[in-house]
């Protein structure tokens, strides 16, 4: 990665920019206010923000909680890897999102899914996120806003990953909702 700017001033940053994909989902509290906040923070922070239809889903493995709300936004960066989970972790307690147990309810999550076209394996992010073809919540508006987007890793396209998640989930099919 010869772009970076590891000269002391700011290795968070990099001379380029970086298109990402962040998922994002609440099932807590006043969700479309959460989500809605959530955009703009990330419009802010991001260049050619671009953000996917709000689908319902229901709680995976059918766990006793609210559906939730969920939500794929794309935008170019310049921050470091690790620099845009800490801003997605900074929204998430902004949102007052209080960590239980794994798979808890939530007010806000927001999940790093992929960043340019980099398969990076770091003690604390795992990116394309790991659960993304297992989640028609995230493949449903990832297909929306960018219909061609590939996983770095595999080489899938997103239709041949959501024929894969259709064949092998017995999981709701989340809908399409408006604000
Ligand atoms: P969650 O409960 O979904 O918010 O998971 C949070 C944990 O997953 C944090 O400790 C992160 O460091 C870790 N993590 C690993 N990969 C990712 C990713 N791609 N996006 C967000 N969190 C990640």
């Amino acid at each position: 990665m010869v772009d970076l700017l590891y000269t002391g001033r700011n290795a968070n940053v990099r001379k380029s920019s970086m298109l990402v994909h962040l998922g994002l989902g609440s099932n807590l509290g006043d969700r479309h206010t959460l989500l809605r906040n959530a955009r703009s923070a990330l419009a802010e922070q991001l260049g050619e923000f671009r953000e996917s239809p709000i689908y319902e889903s229901a709680p995976l493995l059918g766990m006793d909680q609210p559906s939730y709300l969920n939500q794929v936004v794309c935008g170019t960066t310049t921050l470091e890897p690790l620099a845009l989970l800490r801003l997605c972790q900074a929204l998430e307690e902004q949102a007052g999102r209080v960590r239980t147990e794994r798979w808890g309810a939530r007010t806000l999550d927001i999940d790093v899914l992929s960043y340019g076209e980099q398969v990076l394996s770091l003690p604390e992010l795992t990116v394309p996120h790991p659960e993304l073809p297992n989640r028609a919540f995230v493949l449903l508006p990832l297909k929306d806003l960018t219909p061609d987007w590939v996983h770095p890793r595999t080489g899938q396209m997103l239709d041949e990953l959501w024929a894969q998640w259709q064949a092998c989930s017995a999981e709701p099919l989340p809908t399409q909702v408006s604000e």
